[in-house]
């Protein structure tokens, strides 16, 4: 693996440990030799995220559509900017860049982005492992819908393997190192 895409909050959350997660998980990146994928933004998580990165002495290519550019959203300094048309275009640009997707805890566009990478694995149309980072149990409810889903037979278990929840760094690496995508859905 060379680069992890990392989807996460354009808000910082309500409580420290947030914060912690993501400079944690940006050092951790360094220490890995792991380049940064992300949205490109210069707010919340994101921010934090990258900004660690970078002084860490780690690469960050930011992946914007051209309307969130227009609006200043952009870090300015990353080691690349690629403005793209639009969410749709970002979302698969970040997918090719990178070789996993890791999600810190953020809002509805975070969700957005690892459950689309999610399904796509299922599709096979992503190769890539994707990963919740389970920061002080943020997405425990998240992860009971998808143990509700395999119970309901709306995803079967075998693919549910294929998700992992953790608040484990080792954990994630381990997953991600071994990871092999689902079989092709077949109806
Ligand atoms: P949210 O989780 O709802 O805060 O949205 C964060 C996600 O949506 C990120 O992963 C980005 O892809 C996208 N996004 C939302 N706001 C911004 C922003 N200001 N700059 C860059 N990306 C953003």
């Amino acid at each position: 693996m060379k680069r992890i895409a990392v989807y996460c909050g354009a808000s910082a959350g309500n409580d420290k440990v947030y914060q912690e997660a993501a400079i944690k998980l940006a050092d951790w990146l360094v220490d890995h030799n792991l380049e940064l994928v992300y949205g490109g933004g210069g707010v919340g998580l994101m921010g934090l995220l990258a900004k660690e990165v970078l002084s860490a002495g780690g690469q960050v290519h930011g992946v914007m559509p051209q309307e969130l550019f227009d609006r200043g959203a952009a870090f300015d300094g990353l080691t690349d900017l690629n403005v793209v048309a639009d969410m749709s275009i970002r979302k698969q640009t970040m997918l090719k860049l990178s070789d996993g997707c890791i999600a810190l805890p953020g809002g509805p566009g975070t969700l957005e982005e690892i459950i689309e990478a999610f399904s796509w694995a299922r599709l096979g149309d992503n190769p890539n492992p994707c990963v919740f980072y389970n920061v002080a149990g943020y997405y425990h409810p998240l992860k009971k819908m998808f143990d509700e889903m395999t119970d309901k037979n709306f995803l079967t278990a075998v693919d549910r393997q294929k998700l992992l929840f953790s608040d484990s760094l080792d954990e994630i690496l381990n997953f991600m190192s071994s990871y092999i995508p689902p079989k092709i859905r077949t109806y």
